[in-house]
């Protein structure tokens, strides 16, 4: 963790564990003493802001592609072009040719 010396503005190194909680510190640099608390802390990624990220990554997208509804005009269109063509499609296979007689097709 970045800690900066309010006097002198030098910045240190120091591990998380040692600012884990409030505690006095003196700058090397300038010999300034002050209070250092946890919540006043200087965290450019404190847990706050990595939080809000997630769950801005998390979100998904506005609109989803509707897979459902493409895969049933697919359908549908196939249908209609087996109907359409039906003539064809008995020429090259008869025994359809019941098939579209059932429906009224025939
Ligand atoms: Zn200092």
């Amino acid at each position: 963790m970045r800690i900066t010396c309010p006097n002198c503005h030098a910045l240190y190194e120091v591990p998380a564990t040692e600012l884990s909680r409030p505690r006095r510190l003196r700058c090397g640099a300038c010999g300034h003493g002050w209070a250092y608390a946890p919540a006043a802390a200087e965290a450019p990624s404190g847990p706050d802001k990595t939080m809000r990220l997630a769950q801005e990554t998390s979100r998904p997208p506005a609109r989803p592609v509707p897979a459902f509804w493409l895969v049933l005009l697919a359908v549908l269109l196939a249908l209609g072009l087996l109907v359409l063509e039906r003539q064809a499609v008995m020429r090259l296979i008869p025994a359809s040719g019941r098939v579209f007689r059932a429906l009224g097709l025939g």
